[in-house]
């Protein structure tokens, strides 16, 4: 039954899809949920399609809700344009409260005949006494599955100040670098399960068609421990610099990709800083942290940290330097954070209208979004 639930909250997504990219495209006009949900009552009573009405309906109804959420995100220009579901990716299935019933740590889904037993992963936690507003019940590629509660909780205790301040400078060698010189490495077992995960992939590609779905699966599951483990290092890191700072300050990546190299910006992008940036984000308003992203790009790696003397240019591969204008000895990346620091620490001195000037930049309606610093900083030079 979930099996079939998957499937048919797939085909709603995409069938929806496609008609509301067609009716924007040939007619012109915006879809909206009262639309798109008449949409899904006709596909339901409609001759060609059945078994909509065997799986339970609230999945289906809360497929056409998520497509609504993904294009007000889309049209904000807060997300990418919807894209077609995929047999082969990630399954799920949305439960509200008409659907399920949950007591006493047991779950009983719409139209299914028996609880489905499941292994409780929050040891602190008394499955019996939580009380979920939604249930989602997923497959991932490699056919595990899950189930996962959403629950109403209090606003956790705000962190204690802890007056330190940290900037952040994105590496390649190492995944990041602090102001206080602290380097955070890329974990090691993180490379190895990406050899091994590439190994799956190029054997997989050798394969006829037929003989791939052992391959598929083998690199399915390295794949999943890759991006287990990387989520991991990321929630780690994330929660440590939100721990032990009041301010943080960072580089907006997206402009920094522009300005540098395409095999640089993919490296970066490899190391996941955009979602260590959405961690951050979440977690620094979750406990009244400051964090500061520093908009606009500047070079950060070529000027001194202590006198603020610009070096004319600075090599990649050069890893340390000494300023020839006052003498003190770099660290390159340690002194790029240093310096970014300093802008967002300068920037955030001047008060709240930081943004007037020369950002570009769509604001987001987001509340408590980070704030952007576009002045007081020095203009782009060419390159780095
Ligand atoms: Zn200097």
């Amino acid at each position: 039954m979930l099996s079939r639930t998957f499937g048919c909250v797939r085909v709603v997504w995409n069938r929806t899809l496609a008609w509301r990219h067609a009716r924007y495209h040939g007619e012109g006009v915006k879809t909206n949920f009262t639309q798109a949900n008449a949409y899904l009552t006709a596909m339901k009573t409609g001759d060609e399609l059945a078994w909509p009405n065997e799986v339970p309906s609230v999945p289906l109804q809360q497929a056409v809700r998520h497509q609504q959420v993904a294009f007000t995100d889309f049209f904000a220009g807060r997300a990418g344009y919807p894209r077609y579901k995929s047999r082969t990716a990630r399954q799920s299935a949305e439960y509200t409260r008409s659907a399920f019933r949950y007591r006493d740590g047991r779950l009983f889904l719409a139209k299914t005949d028996a609880p489905p037993a499941f292994v409780w992963s929050w040891p602190d936690i008394d499955p019996a006494t939580i009380n979920p507003t939604t249930v989602t019940v997923s497959r991932d590629p490699c056919g595990r599955w899950y189930v996962s509660f959403a629950v109403d909780a209090d606003d956790p205790e705000r962190a204690p100040a802890t007056g330190a301040a940290v900037g952040v400078d994105v590496g390649v060698r190492d995944f990041a670098v602090t102001s206080g010189g602290e380097k955070i490495a890329n974990p090691r077992h993180l490379a190895r399960r990406e050899r091994n995960l590439a190994r799956c992939q190029r054997r997989m590609a050798r394969k006829r068609r037929g003989s791939n779905n052992r391959a598929k699966a083998k690199a399915a599951r390295a794949h999943r421990k890759v991006r287990a483990s990387r989520t991991d290092f990321l929630h780690r890191t994330s929660a440590r610099l939100v721990r032990d700072h009041d301010v943080i300050v960072i580089e907006d990546l997206a402009v920094r990709n522009m300005v540098r190299n395409r095999s640089l910006a993919k490296a970066i992008s490899d190391c996941g800083w955009g979602t260590f940036r959405r961690m951050l984000e979440y977690k620094a308003a979750r406990h009244g942290r400051h964090l500061i992203v520093i908009d606009r790009w500047y070079p950060s790696s070529k000027t001194c940290s202590a006198c603020g003397h610009l070096l004319a240019g600075l090599s990649l591969s050069t890893r340390t330097w000494q300023c020839p204008s006052c003498g003190t000895r770099h660290d390159r990346d340690v002194n790029a954070a240093k310096n970014i620091l300093a802008a967002g620490l300068a920037v955030s001195a001047c008060g709240g209208d930081v943004r007037h000037s020369g950002s570009s930049r769509v604001q987001s309606p987001v509340k408590q979004e980070p704030r952007r610093v576009t002045a007081g900083i020095p203009v782009l030079q060419s390159g780095e």
